[in-house]
Protein backbone atom coordinates (compact mmCIF):
# COMPACT_ATOMS: atom_id res chain seq x y z
CA UNK A 1 0.00 0.00 0.00
CA UNK A 2 1.65 3.25 -1.78
CA UNK A 3 0.55 5.44 1.68
CA UNK A 4 0.48 3.30 4.69
CA UNK A 5 3.05 3.96 6.84
CA UNK A 6 3.52 0.67 8.18
CA UNK A 7 4.25 -0.64 4.86
CA UNK A 8 7.10 1.63 4.21
CA UNK A 9 8.81 0.87 7.43
CA UNK A 10 8.53 -2.57 6.58
CA UNK A 11 10.14 -2.15 2.66
CA UNK A 12 12.96 0.06 4.92
CA UNK A 13 11.68 3.11 3.92
CA UNK A 14 12.87 4.90 6.52
CA UNK A 15 15.71 2.74 8.48
CA UNK A 16 13.30 1.43 11.26
CA UNK A 17 15.35 -0.84 13.36
CA UNK A 18 13.60 -3.63 13.85
CA UNK A 19 14.01 -5.50 17.32
CA UNK A 20 12.70 -9.02 15.96
CA UNK A 21 11.31 -10.33 12.83
CA UNK A 22 10.30 -13.51 11.04
CA UNK A 23 8.60 -14.65 7.67
CA UNK A 24 4.88 -13.28 8.75
CA UNK A 25 5.71 -9.74 10.72
CA UNK A 26 7.97 -6.77 11.62
CA UNK A 27 8.76 -5.12 14.97
CA UNK A 28 9.97 -2.30 16.44
CA UNK A 29 9.85 0.42 18.99
CA UNK A 30 6.42 2.59 19.15
CA UNK A 31 7.31 6.57 17.96
CA UNK A 32 5.11 7.71 20.61
CA UNK A 33 5.70 5.00 23.82
CA UNK A 34 2.79 4.64 26.23
CA UNK A 35 5.17 2.65 28.88
CA UNK A 36 8.59 2.00 29.84
CA UNK A 37 8.95 -0.81 26.52
CA UNK A 38 6.22 -0.42 23.72
CA UNK A 39 6.77 -2.28 20.78
CA UNK A 40 4.38 -2.78 17.79
CA UNK A 41 3.88 -6.10 15.87
CA UNK A 42 3.35 -5.91 12.02
CA UNK A 43 2.36 -8.33 9.61
CA UNK A 44 3.74 -8.02 6.40
CA UNK A 45 0.94 -8.12 4.42
CA UNK A 46 -1.02 -4.85 4.08
CA UNK A 47 -4.56 -5.53 6.54
CA UNK A 48 -6.10 -2.63 7.64
CA UNK A 49 -7.40 -4.13 10.64
CA UNK A 50 -8.80 -7.05 12.80
CA UNK A 51 -12.32 -6.59 10.99
CA UNK A 52 -10.27 -7.11 7.31
CA UNK A 53 -8.52 -10.08 8.58
CA UNK A 54 -9.63 -13.24 7.71
CA UNK A 55 -6.38 -15.60 8.50
CA UNK A 56 -6.68 -17.36 11.52
CA UNK A 57 -3.53 -18.92 11.25
CA UNK A 58 -2.10 -15.91 10.46
CA UNK A 59 -3.23 -14.49 13.69
CA UNK A 60 -1.74 -17.39 15.53
CA UNK A 61 1.32 -16.88 14.09
CA UNK A 62 0.97 -13.20 15.05
CA UNK A 63 0.54 -14.03 18.67
CA UNK A 64 3.30 -16.56 18.73
CA UNK A 65 5.43 -13.56 17.08
CA UNK A 66 4.20 -11.52 20.48
CA UNK A 67 5.61 -13.84 23.02
CA UNK A 68 8.81 -14.47 20.57
CA UNK A 69 9.46 -10.26 20.59
CA UNK A 70 9.01 -10.34 24.33
CA UNK A 71 11.46 -13.23 25.28
CA UNK A 72 14.05 -11.24 23.30
CA UNK A 73 13.02 -7.78 25.03
CA UNK A 74 13.69 -10.07 28.26
CA UNK A 75 9.80 -9.03 28.68
CA UNK A 76 8.17 -11.20 31.41
CA UNK A 77 5.33 -9.65 31.97
CA UNK A 78 3.46 -7.73 29.28
CA UNK A 79 -0.50 -6.33 27.99
CA UNK A 80 -0.94 -6.72 24.16
CA UNK A 81 -3.68 -4.36 22.53
CA UNK A 82 -5.46 -4.61 19.50
CA UNK A 83 -6.83 -1.37 18.63
CA UNK A 84 -9.90 -1.75 15.80
CA UNK A 85 -11.79 1.30 14.44
CA UNK A 86 -11.35 4.91 14.73
CA UNK A 87 -13.31 5.45 17.73
CA UNK A 88 -11.66 2.71 19.51
CA UNK A 89 -8.41 4.89 19.08
CA UNK A 90 -7.09 3.32 15.58
CA UNK A 91 -4.48 5.87 14.05
CA UNK A 92 -2.44 3.38 11.70
CA UNK A 93 -4.64 1.38 9.50
CA UNK A 94 -2.84 -1.33 8.89
CA UNK A 95 -3.09 -4.16 11.92
CA UNK A 96 -0.63 -4.16 14.40
CA UNK A 97 -0.74 -5.53 18.12
CA UNK A 98 0.95 -2.99 20.80
CA UNK A 99 3.30 -5.13 23.40
CA UNK A 100 3.23 -2.68 26.11
CA UNK A 101 5.61 -3.38 29.46
CA UNK A 102 6.50 -1.85 32.78
CA UNK A 103 5.26 1.57 33.79
CA UNK A 104 1.98 1.42 31.45
CA UNK A 105 0.44 4.89 30.62
CA UNK A 106 -2.56 4.21 28.77
P1 LIG B 1 -3.00 2.63 16.90
O1 LIG B 1 -3.50 3.86 17.60
O2 LIG B 1 -3.40 1.35 17.56
O3 LIG B 1 -3.32 2.67 15.42
O4 LIG B 1 -1.43 2.65 17.05
C1 LIG B 1 -0.59 3.30 16.14
C2 LIG B 1 0.72 3.47 16.84
O5 LIG B 1 1.72 3.68 15.85
C3 LIG B 1 0.76 4.67 17.79
O6 LIG B 1 1.05 4.23 19.11
C4 LIG B 1 1.87 5.55 17.21
O7 LIG B 1 2.65 6.16 18.20
C5 LIG B 1 2.68 4.55 16.40
N1 LIG B 1 3.40 5.10 15.26
C6 LIG B 1 2.94 5.95 14.31
N2 LIG B 1 3.90 6.22 13.40
C7 LIG B 1 4.99 5.51 13.79
C8 LIG B 1 6.31 5.37 13.28
N3 LIG B 1 6.71 6.02 12.18
N4 LIG B 1 7.18 4.57 13.94
C9 LIG B 1 6.80 3.93 15.06
N5 LIG B 1 5.57 4.01 15.60
C10 LIG B 1 4.68 4.80 14.98
ZN1 LIG C 1 0.26 -1.16 5.23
Amino acid sequence: MEDCIFCKIINGDFGTEFVYENEDAVVFKDINPKADTHLLVVPRIHVESLNELNDEALLGRLMMTVKEAAKKAGLKSYRTVINTGKEAGQEVFHIHIHILSGDIRL
